[in-house]
């Protein structure tokens, strides 16, 4: 049986490092897509700061909670983390279901 890492990521996003008045960008951006360079940009100026620092951060900016989950989709399209990223547990069981009466596996 082949296992299939999902280990790519879905999209590259070009961070945006303009930092001024960066709540206000992020609670104003047209697209989704702003507001992820916006936070792509916050996530590497901050050394790759994981999820949990970023959102807290954002909580403090008194950001609403769309633009906090926003937040959890930055680590898995950061090109750098993802070259660090652990890799998946292998199964290390396997289990069978019988389906009919007195079937043997
Ligand atoms: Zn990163």
């Amino acid at each position: 049986m082949k296992i299939v890492e999902d280990s790519t990521p879905s999209t590259i996003i070009q961070p945006n490092f303009n930092f001024k008045n960066l709540a206000s960008k992020l609670r104003n951006a047209k697209t989704e897509k702003e507001q992820l360079q916006l936070l792509q940009g916050m996530h590497e100026r901050l050394w790759h700061a994981p999820v949990h620092e970023t959102q807290m951060m954002l909580h403090v900016l008194g950001l609403p909670i769309e633009i906090i989950r926003l937040a959890l989709k930055i680590p898995k399209s950061c090109p750098h983390c993802n070259k660090y990223r652990l890799p998946k547990h292998k199964p290390l069981i396997k289990s069978s279901l019988t389906l009919r009466f007195n079937q043997v596996h």
